[in-house]
């Protein structure tokens, strides 16, 4: 009786995503499936084939960010607000898992990002322990996975459209603490800026200013509500020059870096105002060293410097009532700009990382080679 699933599997870095057949699982209690709808390709997905994590356990179903439909489960399975889920139900679920609560970043300092025994799914997850990611027809829930119910105004589309990067931007919003009318200096025009843009605005930032490329993004950057977009490919004295005329002199109130790339600090800072903050988001992996001065920089300007890692349920539900009240006026649709198949990554992984696109959504339930 035991059905098999296809799933996309990245076997190790630099090697290219391959299908794969896995026997259906058996759950346990509390356990489910989802039947998957979307999953997407991210920028972590580019890095996870070039092997730029440290830690992870190759082979992988990658996509850690997901929507479904439940189509088996054992038992009982609440979502986040205590509903308890059926068949058919259309479902979200926060991809970190198996946090302890119990350590020391858990229990004592309280920055459970940091936990190391929490798991994400298509990242930190072998293909080897099951279908713990999204690049798969089937998706297993194991229990104690966070999940929610999508509420009825959010799409599909507009899920998958924010995904991972607008759960991070919830996170990324909470560190850089904006204050209505604040100027907003967002570095960098992925699915990660795209959404911070959009969510500095509903922050109550007085004006937004992007720095991205190309220019279909920075487009899209106003879409999501940047007032201002600045290209890379104008020299950095100049960019400086325009921040400063847009700001009567002083610099931005606050800076987001979402570019991951180490010169972008560097000339971050210079934007941000004296005694302004400057969030650091972009640096999943290791981009290498920025120099920057310290006197000039830092501490002359008083400057508030913070990193962000990861995120927490809070933002994953928040993203999702956020979407609740404005994926109708904001398009994060339009960030996920384009639909592969199961046998397409490949490609995808290309689009992805030539910046071809913001975004690659993946639909499971296609396959080219059946078309
Ligand atoms: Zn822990
Ligand atoms: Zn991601």
């Amino acid at each position: 009786m035991a059905s098999t699933v296809v799933a996309a599997v990245m076997p190790a870095p630099h090697q290219p995503v391959e299908l794969r057949e896995f026997a259906e699982p058996s759950l346990p209690p509390g356990g489910l499936l989802l039947e998957t709808s979307f999953s997407e390709v991210c920028g972590t997905d580019v890095h996870l084939l070039h092997g730029r994590l440290a830690g992870v356990p190759y082979p992988i179903i990658p996509g850690h960010v997901s929507v479904g439909r439940v189509s088996r489960m054992r038992g009982e399975a609440r979502t986040l607000d205590g509903r308890l889920l059926r068949e058919g139900d259309r479902v979200a679920f926060f991809d970190v898992h198996r946090t302890c609560g119990r350590c020391h970043a858990c229990a004592v300092t309280r920055t459970p990002t940091r936990c190391h025994a929490r798991r994400v799914y298509g990242i930190t997850d072998s293909a080897a322990d099951g279908l713990f990611g999204g690049w798969s027809e089937t998706i297993y829930l194991e229990p104690g996975v966070l999940t929610a119910v999508v509420p009825e105004p959010v799409g599909d589309e507009d899920y998958i459209g924010g995904g991972c990067g607008l759960i991070t931007s919830v996170h990324v919003m909470d560190r850089a603490e904006i204050r209505l009318g604040d100027t907003v200096l967002v570095q960098g025009t992925g699915a990660v800026g795209l959404s911070a843009i959009a969510l500095a605005k509903l922050s109550g930032a007085g004006m937004v200013i992007a720095i991205g490329a190309p220019a279909d993004r920075l487009r899209l950057a106003r879409e999501m509500g940047a007032d201002t977009t600045l290209p890379l490919d104008m020299p950095a004295g100049e960019r400086l020059e325009r921040v400063r005329e847009l700001t009567g002199g002083h610099g931005a109130d606050v800076g987001i870096e979402v570019a991951g790339s180490a010169r972008a600090v560097e000339e971050g800072l210079n934007l941000v105002r004296d005694g302004g903050r400057y969030v650091i988001a972009g640096h999943y992996t290791n981009a290498g060293p920025s120099t920057i001065n310290a006197h000039e920089q830092i501490n002359r300007k008083h400057l508030e410097i913070r990193g962000c890692w990861g995120s927490e349920p809070t933002h994953f539900v928040r993203a999702l009532q956020i979407l609740a009240q404005h994926a109708a006026r904001i398009p994060w649709r339009a960030i996920g700009a384009k639909v592969y198949a199961l046998d397409e990554l490949n490609e995808a992984l290309a689009d992805a990382e030539a910046m071809r696109l913001p975004k690659a959504l993946v639909a499971p339930q296609r396959r080219r080679d059946r078309l």
